[in-house]
Formats: C-alpha cells, sequence, structure tokens
C-alpha cells in the first residue's frame, strides 16, 4: 500500500533507472545521488533527482560522494528547498534481495535524517526496481512512496520575492586579505538584518522602506588608507523565498532575512577566493562579484552564479 505521506514524481524514479542502469550497471561501481524536493506538514515531496558526479571514492561495494560536491548542491536552492532523500545502487542484480537496506544504509538513512521527518533512502538493483525506507522516531521503516506525475510548486509553496540593494562602507585596520573576509562578512550582514528589521509583507514580496542604495551591481572596492583600508561593498540581490505553509509575516520576513544573507555570503566568498594575496600597498582594487540568479525552468528553482566578464581590476598606487 502507498504511504499516503511520501511523494515522489515518475521523473525521479525514471532518473534514477537511467543513472543506475547506464552507469551502475556499465561500469561496475555502486552510483548514488539525491533527491531533491521540499518537506509539508509531515509529509514528504522529492521532485527532481540529481546524481553525484564528485565521489570520494566509489567501487562496485560502496560509494560516497564529496562533502563538498554535496555541499554546493544544497547551497545552490533556496531556502525550504533542498535535499529530501538520497538514492543509491546495489550491484546483486536479478537476486530477490537486492534493494535491501545494509547496516550502512541505515546508519547513512540515521545520520541524514535526523531531525528531519521522513528524509528518503532508496535503493536500486539498476534494473528498475527499488525499495524505499524513510526514518521515523522507531528507526527506519520500509514505504512504497505514492508515485505521481508531477508536483507542481505554486500548489503546494507560497513564493515571495525579495528585492535589496546595500552599500556599506568600513575602515578596517587589517591590511591583508584573510582578515578582511570576517570583517566585510560581519558588516555586511549586520546590516543586512538591521534593513530586514523595518521589512514588511505586501502581497506576495517581502518589501525593504528603502531600497536603491548601492550602485545596482556586486563589487567590492578596497582602497589603501594611511592606515589599514577602506572596503566598499555594494551588494543588489533578486531573490525569492518559497515557503511550505501559511507563516506568519515575521518568519516571512526571517526566510528572506537568511535567503539574503546567504547570497551575500557566496558571493564574497567567490570574491575572496579571487582576491588572493592582497596587499595595501599595492593600490585600489576593484572585485566585481558576479551575480546569483533564480533559475525556474526546472522542476525546482534553482540559484545559479553568473561569474563577471573581468573579476578584478587592479589601479596601482
Ligand atoms: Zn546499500
Amino acid at each position: 500500500m502507498t504511504d499516503p505521506r511520501i511523494h515522489m514524481t515518475r521523473g525521479c524514479l525514471d532518473f534514477i533507472d537511467r543513472h543506475s542502469s547506464e552507469e551502475a550497471v556499465d561500469h561496475g561501481v555502486e552510483v548514488l545521488g539525491w533527491l531533491l524536493g521540499f518537506f509539508k506538514g509531515g509529509q514528504v515531496y522529492a521532485v527532481e533527482a540529481l546524481p553525484c558526479t564528485r565521489y570520494r571514492y566509489q567501487d562496485r561495494f560502496g560509494a560516497q560522494a564529496e562533502p563538498a560536491h554535496e555541499a554546493d548542491i544544497a547551497n545552490a536552492y533556496p531556502r525550504k528547498i533542498g535535499m529530501v532523500g538520497i538514492y543509491h545502487s546495489h550491484p546483486f542484480h536479478g537476486s530477490e534481495d537486492a534493494t535491501f537496506h545494509s547496516h550502512v544504509d541505515d546508519n547513512t538513512l540515521e545520520q541524514r535524517g535526523r531531525g528531519r521527518g521522513n528524509y528518503i533512502s532508496l535503493v536500486t538493483d539498476g534494473q528498475h526496481r527499488y525499495s524505499c525506507y524513510v526514518m521515523g522516531r522507531r528507526g527506519r521503516r520500509k514505504v512504497d512512496p505514492s508515485i505521481v506525475t508531477e508536483i507542481p510548486l505554486d500548489v503546494y509553496l507560497q513564493r515571495y520575492s525579495c528585492e535589496v540593494a546595500f552599500h556599506v562602507v568600513r575602515d578596517v585596520p587589517e591590511e591583508n586579505s584573510v582578515s578582511l573576509f570576517p570583517t566585510i562578512l560581519s558588516a555586511i550582514t549586520e546590516r543586512v538584518e538591521e534593513s530586514f528589521a523595518a521589512a514588511t509583507v505586501e502581497k506576495r514580496a517581502v518589501v525593504l522602506p528603502q531600497t536603491g542604495d548601492g550602485n545596482g551591481e556586486n563589487t567590492l572596492i578596497v582602497r589603501p588608507r594611511s592606515k589599514g583600508v577602506e572596503v566598499a561593498l555594494d551588494i543588489a540581490v533578486q531573490t525569492a523565498i518559497y515557503l511550505p505553509s501559511k507563516e506568519t509575516p515575521r518568519e516571512i520576513i526571517q526566510c528572506a532575512t537568511n535567503e539574503v544573507s546567504d547570497e551575500v555570503s557566496l558571493l564574497l566568498r567567490r570574491a575572496m577566493e579571487s582576491l588572493g594575496a592582497y596587499e595595501a600597498g599595492s593600490g585600489e582594487l576593484t572585485l566585481n562579484l558576479g551575480t546569483i540568479q533564480m533559475d525556474v525552468s526546472g522542476p525546482l528553482p534553482k540559484k545559479v552564479y553568473r561569474p563577471p566578464e573581468r573579476y578584478a581590476v587592479l589601479r596601482r598606487a
């Protein structure tokens, strides 16, 4: 009997079938991947499946994803949307219990499912047979997901858009790029939180009293000063949040604050990588941070980072 709490699209299953039959069976290795979707009112919705492409190790009897790969995938979705399960293949095709859940699988599920009701673990034999498990309060149980053709997001999730722009200037006594990062990040995080404290929810948008502050682009300018540097940061974010249930305005605003902070931190992290070994004495440095856009062409909205044409421009002192 199908479990009314576990919903999965036919697309997920077809994808897992293809991935496991092509890669696992043809190359004789275990494959794994993730189920992406959302939790809503004690139910889980698996909308899309995504393969692991960067493995820490991968052989016939086991595989583990690079943690950074997993983090990249998790960060690519707006808050409240993301991993709701994992899948992997077993090599024992054709045998009757090829899709059993091993002790290792139990441990993995327990680690990931902790604190999240109905986190899914799907095991396939690479030949169209699969078993599905979820972790509940009293350990794991085998479930039969209800398979649907489509999970339309506008039916299940409330979308709120949010457009903000910030301009922050700080004098920083430190001169080297490593110590700059935490200072800039905490300055902008503080600014984001300050601004959102005055936000309101209007129809399907989180609105800030004053936007348009900033140059509309994402840049970080570092200027040498007599002592240390001056840092000017401009950030413009156009994003959206997706909430599974009717939330209070305060919760909606909190979610938008966190989403914007996530994006700012992601842009800054990228910039810091290209900042490299900047020394204040070398001149004025402009870093173009690129942008993050919400790609809504797939079954789930996804944040896509677009790098700038040119990362860094240094005007020598
Ligand atoms: Zn297994």
